[in-house]
């Protein structure tokens, strides 16, 4: 597990489940356009938090690639759901703008609705096949960029269901970190 403090916020990979994270006032739902429950990051979140999360939903679908809306949790143990339409590779484009745009406005929303943390799942990297290691370097970027403007996050975590995926998300993001401190 990495950790560490960068421009004030803490950053984190861990390994698990993205549905049982009760320390995180926010989580990310890698969501399909009409927020439906779905397989993937979307099923389990639906199931945790029971059929009010999607009566919830309803309204506020569809959505497009790269928009993200915020929802209560419902019976999950968080304060909001951030649910993001991330690209379908090969389909949506410019794949890695969309991807960006689904990490930058889900953090703009955390901001607005002043949580201190919020846990994020690989974006698009399941059913929408993005290629693993080009997602991840696109969300540490994005976010690495927009970290010295953040008022309210405190804390950032990415949930990986692999040991393998976790071990990317460090190494990734260790290699940009390092970048960016010396571009500092
Ligand atoms: P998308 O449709 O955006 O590709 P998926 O939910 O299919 O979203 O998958 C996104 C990523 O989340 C994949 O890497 C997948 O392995 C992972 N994943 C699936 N279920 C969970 C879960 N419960 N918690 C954390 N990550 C998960």
């Amino acid at each position: 597990m990495t950790k560490e403090t960068v421009h004030g916020v803490l950053i984190e990979c861990v390994q698990g489940d993205i549905a049982s994270r009760p320390d995180m006032q926010a989580v990310v739902n890698a969501a399909n356009a009409q927020l439906l429950p779905g397989g993937g990051v979307a099923g389990a979140l639906h199931c945790a938090a029971g059929p009010g999360l999607e009566q919830e939903c309803r309204p506020l679908a569809p959505i497009r690639p790269g928009q993200a809306v915020i929802s209560g949790a419902h019976n999950l143990p968080n304060e909001h759901v951030i649910h993001c339409l991330g690209p379908v590779y090969g389909v949506d484009e410019p794949a890695d703008k969309l991807l960006a745009d689904c990490y930058r406005n889900a953090v703009q929303l955390a901001e607005e609705y002043k949580l201190a943390s919020i846990a994020f799942p690989s974006i698009s990297t399941g059913a929408f096949g993005y290629p693993k290691k080009e997602a991840t370097e696109v969300a540490f970027r994005t976010l690495v960029e927009i970290l010295p403007r953040l008022k309210a996050l405190q804390h950032i975590r990415f949930v990986l269901f692999s040991a393998a995926d976790m071990h990317l998300h460090e190494d990734v993001f260790n290699a940009l970190v390092h970048e960016d401190s010396r571009n500092a």
